[in-house]
């Protein structure tokens, strides 16, 4: 038997459930279930418990259990071979472990926290005001230092689709030292947040806000543009007029209700150009097999990954969106070129 790091399996607790908490005093985590999406009871119950001590995962509602690298493998897509190459950057040294930190802090485990606007003492690094104040403040300079300079190496503050504002928290438990993304909904507040890492030994790449996410981009939809762009993540969306983020791979309920109110839009996806990533494949296949309509990228972006690349290699502040309405297919126009299997 495999034993997994407990903070990873909770890290991805808390990213694949919705309303995640943990149970002090049973020592038990507790969530939506993503596998059978709790039917009925969605969003009022939370039926589905991890046992850390017990290594197992069990559903009151589909009333199935799973080992963790079975559930991680089921909720994830991810091979074992993957799921294990990710634990391996899992930090096992002195520092304070997820488990730790959620066991130190109640306030973790309340929703009231988990609702939070914003992570800890965010501050917003476009404003130069809130920026002064830090430095003269703080003895974490070289983080948000970091931060400034990846803003700047991907073109973010440039950007023709940007957020208002960009924030980093050096004091937030679980967001901190990352660069925060705003989600804004429609009316202009943010109601979830994407963070990404800066240093290459922190994990996860992304993480996102507790809770429902809404679409990144939501605020900026542009209704003179017949099309919105559904992207993965928000830093490719930024470089698209009317392009939206999932944060994620799959669209929450949320998200799906949001793009059910805009009538008269095309909806088109534009995944990442990653021809070794299993995950974006699965997508792909995804949603052919729904006769979604998808960007097939042409053979001269072969070199690069996304589409933040491009722009950042081009120098580019915008990804013309006509381009990407003149390249996508639906799934079977697609399937019928054989653009799926070009790779
Ligand atoms: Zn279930």
């Amino acid at each position: 038997v495999t034993v997994l790091p407990t903070d990873y399996i909770i890290q991805i607790f808390y990213t694949q459930c919705k309303r995640p908490v943990y149970k002090k005093h049973q020592g038990v985590y507790n969530g939506e279930c993503p596998v059978c999406k709790e039917g009925a009871s969605s969003g009022k119950k939370r039926r589905l418990f991890y046992f850390p001590q017990e290594h197992y995962l069990y559903c009151f509602n589909c009333s199935r259990s799973w080992s963790e690298i079975n559930w991680i493998k089921e909720v994830t897509n991810k091979s074992f071979t993957e799921i294990l190459k990710e634990t391996t950057s899992y930090s096992t040294n002195s520092n304070p472990s997820i488990l730790d930190i959620l066991e130190s802090t109640e306030v973790i485990s309340t929703e009231i926290k988990t609702y939070d606007t914003l992570p800890e003492n965010s501050i917003d690094i476009t404003d130069s005001q809130q920026l002064q104040y830090f430095y003269s403040t703080t003895n974490n300079k070289s983080s948000i230092d970091k931060c400034i300079e990846y803003c700047e190496q991907r073109k973010l503050l440039a950007a023709i689709n940007r957020p208002k504002a960009f924030y980093f928290s050096s004091d937030d438990r679980i967001h901190k030292n990352r660069l925060v993304i705003p989600f804004y909904s429609e009316n202009n507040t943010i109601e979830s947040y994407q963070t990404r890492a800066l240093l290459p030994d922190q994990y996860p790449k992304y993480l996102t806000k507790y809770g429902e996410k809404n679409l990144f981009g939501e605020n900026t939809i542009d209704s003179t543009i017949p099309y919105i762009f559904i992207f993965e993540g928000p830093i490719d969306a930024m470089f698209v007029r009317n392009g939206v983020a999932m944060g994620g791979t799959s669209l929450t309920s949320k998200q799906q209700t949001f793009l059910n109110k805009c009538l008269g839009y095309e909806i088109i996806y534009v995944l990442d150009n990653d021809k070794n990533n299993k995950e974006t494949d699965k997508i792909k296949n995804r949603l052919m097999k729904q006769n979604k309509r998808i960007f097939i990228w042409p053979k001269e972006f072969n070199k690069y990954k996304d589409i933040n690349e491009v722009c950042c290699q081009l120098n580019m502040t915008e990804f013309p969106y006509k381009y990407i309405v003149n390249n996508s297919f639906l799934g079977i126009e697609a399937i019928a070129k054989g653009c799926l299997h070009k790779n």
